[in-house]
């Protein structure tokens, strides 16, 4: 019985004068392995709304996205609560333009409140200038015609997405609701079925 009385002296002793195994946080700052996996991020000059990361993510509610078509413009929505992210990398592996969000360094997202944890992010949308349909984010289509190059010369509503952008001052286009397409209507920024109509009566 006294040998391992002596045994468990000798690892207190042992311990007294060893360095410590714990961190001195936050009296030091935690620092992360390369890689880590924290809060993910957006980017909001890369991000284009386009939702793909929305589709993606595998828990429910944690990114989410709203169409508010009576807002004045009308806005796409994304939002991202972190308290149910699982950091999975989903959303940053999936992304449209591969930097709109990324997993980020950022581990200490305790917070009082799980209100505090919501991020919303608003990107105005395109509305078919003929019928009024929501056809995508202003900045998804421009990202396409710069994506495109010169073939986006193929597609009038990509020009004009474009030249809109380069106006200072928005373009006030009147909405043609209810009348049938015209073909004075090519240089209108239109949704694919007005498109279509458009090329059947071309
Ligand atoms: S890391 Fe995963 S769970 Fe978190 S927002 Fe991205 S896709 Fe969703
Ligand atoms: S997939 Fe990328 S570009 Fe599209 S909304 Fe998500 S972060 Fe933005």
């Amino acid at each position: 019985m006294r040998l391992p009385k002596l045994r468990e002296l000798k690892e207190a002793v042992t311990a007294v004068f060893s360095p410590r195994f714990t961190t001195r946080f936050p009296a030091t700052p935690c620092v992360v392995p390369e890689k880590y996996r924290g809060k993910p991020e957006f980017d909001l000059e890369t991000c284009i709304g386009c939702g793909a990361c929305v589709n993606v993510c595998p828990t429910p509610g944690c990114l989410s996205m709203e169409d508010d078509l009576e807002a004045t413009p009308p806005v796409r929505r994304i939002t991202h609560r972190y308290d149910t992210c699982i950091f999975c990398g989903n959303c940053e592996a999936n992304c449209t333009t591969e930097t709109g969000i990324a997993l980020s360094n950022e581990w200490d997202l305790a917070v009082l409140n799980r209100e505090d944890t919501i991020e919303t992010h608003d990107f105005e949308l395109q509305l078919c200038e003929k019928c009024g349909e929501m056809i995508g984010t202003k900045k998804h289509l421009i990202w396409l015609y710069e994506k495109l190059g010169a073939l986006a010369y193929t597609n009038p509503s990509l020009l004009i997405a474009k030249s809109n952008e380069l106006h200072k001052e928005p373009q006030d286009v009147e909405q043609q609701s209810g009348k049938d397409v015209q073909t004075s209507d090519f240089m209108r920024i239109l949704c694919p079925k007005c498109k279509c109509e458009l090329n059947i009566r071309l």
